[in-house]
C-alpha cells in the first residue's frame, strides 16, 4: 500500500483559518475561550489543545525589508516511525500503512508519555473533562478509508494543502521549488525530521522564523524512546495515571468554582 500524505504549500495560504474551522467540524470540538497573548504569533488560540487539532499561526516576519504576515500549520506529522506509539506501554498508538497514526482511546490507561516522547509537541490530554484521554490530529483516516481526503485539505479554498501519495508529494513540493527558487526556502519540512513524517510543509521563509520545531533528529524518535521506556517499571505507569486523574479532577473542581472571565470565544 502506498503511503498517503498531506503537503502543506505555506505561500498558498491565505490564513483565513478554513482548515481550522473544517477539523472542529469534522470532530466536533467545542470552541474555546481565549485571551490575547501578544506573541510571538498572533494566532487565536495561541497553540494546539484538546479542542484544537489544527492550528494557522500567524508570524510577522520581516520579507525583503518588509513586516508581513506569513502562515503556518500545526497538526499532527503523522511520523513514519511515530515517537508517540514507540512510547505508548500499551499500544494505543498506532501507526497505519497507509499514513495516519491514530489513538484507541479504548487502551489508552493516561499516562502521558506519548506527550512526553512526541518531537513535535502534539498531543494533548483532556485535562478538563472528568474521564480525559489523549486527543489529536487522525489525519482523517476514516474519511480516507470511505475514498475522502481529510477535512482541511477539502475545506481548503486556496489549495494550500495537498493530499495524496507521499512520494508523489514529495516529487511534487521537489518541482514547486525549483520551479520557484526565489519564492521557497530549498528545505521540505517533514522529508526528513524524527525519519521523515506524512505531513511535508514547503515555505517562502525559514521554518524557524514561523515557530516550526527544529530541533528534531533526522532519526526516527524510536530509538530514543524505546530504551528510556524499557527503564520504567509499570508501577510508575500506574502512578502517572492516577496523578493525570487526580489532575484532571482538581482543574475540573477549581474552573466550575471560578467566575466568568473576560475573554472571547474563537
Ligand atoms: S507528530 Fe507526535 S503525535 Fe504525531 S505521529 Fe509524530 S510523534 Fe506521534
Ligand atoms: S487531517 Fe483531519 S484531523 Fe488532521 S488537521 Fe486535517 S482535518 Fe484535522
Ligand atoms: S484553509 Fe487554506 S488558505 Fe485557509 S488558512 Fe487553511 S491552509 Fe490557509
Amino acid at each position: 500500500m502506498k503511503t498517503k500524505a498531506l503537503l502543506i504549500d505555506l505561500p498558498r495560504c491565505t490564513g483565513c483559518r478554513g482548515c481550522q474551522v473544517a477539523c472542529k467540524q469534522e470532530y466536533k470540538r467545542q470552541a474555546e475561550k481565549t485571551t490575547f497573548f501578544g506573541g510571538p504569533g498572533y494566532q487565536n488560540p495561541a497553540d494546539l489543545s484538546a479542542e484544537t487539532w489544527c492550528l494557522v499561526t500567524y508570524n510577522e516576519v520581516l520579507v525583503n525589508g518588509r513586516h508581513d504576515w506569513v502562515f503556518g500549520k500545526r497538526q499532527c506529522m503523522h511520523c513514519e516511525v511515530p515517537g508517540c506509539a514507540s512510547a505508548c506501554p500499551v499500544k494505543a498508538l498506532e501507526k497505519l500503512d497507509s499514513g495516519p497514526v491514530i489513538y484507541h482511546r479504548e487502551k489508552c490507561i493516561g499516562c502521558r508519555y506519548c506527550m512526553l516522547a512526541c518531537p513535535f509537541v502534539v498531543p494533548r490530554f483532556e485535562y478538563e473533562t472528568w474521564n480525559p484521554y489523549i486527543t489529536k490530529c487522525t489525519m482523517c483516516a476514516h474519511r480516507q478509508v470511505a475514498g475522502g481526503i481529510p477535512a482541511c485539505a477539502k475545506a481548503c479554498p486556496t489549495g494550500a494543502i495537498t493530499f495524496g501519495d507521499r512520494e508523489v508529494l514529495i516529487r511534487e513540493a521537489e518541482h514547486r521549488i525549483a520551479g520557484n527558487p526565489g519564492g521557497y526556502v530549498h528545505h521540505i519540512y517533514g522529508m526528513e525530521e524524527a525519519g521523515g513524517t506524512c505531513v511535508l510543509h514547503i515555505s517562502s521563509v525559514p521554518f524557524e522564523e514561523l515557530g516550526y520545531v527544529m530541533r528534531v533528529p533526522r532519526s526516527p524518535m524510536v530509538a530514543h524512546t524505546e530504551p528510556a521506556m524499557k527503564a520504567v517499571p509499570m508501577v510508575m505507569l500506574g502512578l502517572a495515571t492516577v496523578l493525570g486523574a487526580s489532575y484532571a479532577l482538581r482543574t475540573r473542581k477549581q474552573r466550575d468554582n471560578q467566575p466568568a472571565e473576560s475573554g472571547h470565544i474563537s
